[in-house]
């Protein structure tokens, strides 16, 4: 039955940065199809926790600051230990800086390169080789942005971190699907979170967005939901390094 290569029973995924926002839905989403969940995040994922337990819902809490690598050993450690294996990483954290390229710092060019690229990276890098030692394959989602496909405005770090991002996912996907292993990415539209609370509140670019947008809405965290879930599951076992946009159909303009 179609509907059973959908169906993640069983599965462990990893999921960064899910105390809000985007992480959060796709946490809850993949928890619904029938994963544990491994959360690794800065803060404390207090209402990603109540959600999970409320549901029954097996999720484990670990901490990490992403804007280094240090912690990434502890995090395939921490998870091993928990639920002794790995099938699913979403590598979602992610942040954003503006200012005038003009006058664009070098610290804030090297934080988002950090967390939105390099520690993307390095956990796949990580958790490709538990995958390849499980001998099972395993499923990797990155959360890029329309950015990984447009220049965007005074956020020239955020441009080249998702731009990356989206390079890696097919540069990844093309050394280990071999090991039967799907590296793609998810390219999320305008989507209202805290990431976007800064352009929501300038009542300007607020509404030339919209007007750009034929579904006439801003994405809402849920919408990213079934595509992580598709992307996790058998279903998806030859898309390889793809990177699809839910957008409401921005870049379709
Ligand atoms: P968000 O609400 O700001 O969530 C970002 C998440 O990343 C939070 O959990 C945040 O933790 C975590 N994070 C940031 N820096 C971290 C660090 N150093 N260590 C650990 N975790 C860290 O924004 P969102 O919109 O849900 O973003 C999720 C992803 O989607 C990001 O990669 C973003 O670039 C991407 N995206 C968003 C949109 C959009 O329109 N919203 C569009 C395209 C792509 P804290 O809460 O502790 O900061």
């Amino acid at each position: 039955m179609i509907l059973n290569t959908f169906n993640l029973s069983g599965k462990v995924a990893i999921v960064t940065g899910c105390n809000t926002g985007l992480g959060q839905a796709m946490a809850i989403g993949l928890a619904e199809a029938g994963c544990k969940i491994v959360g690794v995040n800065r803060s404390a994922p207090t209402e990603t926790i109540k959600r999970m337990e409320e549901s029954g819902y097996s999720f484990l809490d670990i901490r990490a600051d992403l804007l280094n690598q240090t912690d990434i050993p502890t995090i395939i450690e921490k998870t091993i230990i928990a639920y002794g294996q790995i099938d699913i990483l979403v590598n979602n954290a992610g942040i954003i800086r503006r200012e005038d390229a003009i006058d664009f710092s070098e610290k804030d060019w090297d934080d988002v390169m950090n967390v939105n690229a390099k520690t993307a990276f390095f956990m796949s890098q990580a958790v490709a080789k538990q995958f390849i030692s499980q001998g099972n394959g395993g499923k990797i989602i990155n959360i890029a942005s329309m950015l990984s496909f447009q220049g965007g405005i005074r956020v020239p770090s955020y441009t080249a971190s998702k731009s990356a991002l989206m390079g890696i996912t097919r540069a990844m996907a093309n050394e280990w699907a071999k090991y039967d292993i799907n590296v793609n990415a998810i390219a999320p539209g305008y989507m209202e979170t805290n990431n976007t609370e800064a352009l929501r509140a300038d009542v300007d670019r607020n509404a030339a967005i919209l007007e750009r947008i034929p579904a006439n809405r801003w994405g809402k965290p849920e919408d990213v939901a079934g595509p992580c879930v598709f992307l996790a599951s058998d279903a998806a076992n030859y898309i390889n390094g793809y990177t699809i946009a839910v957008d409401g159909g921005w870049l379709a303009r």
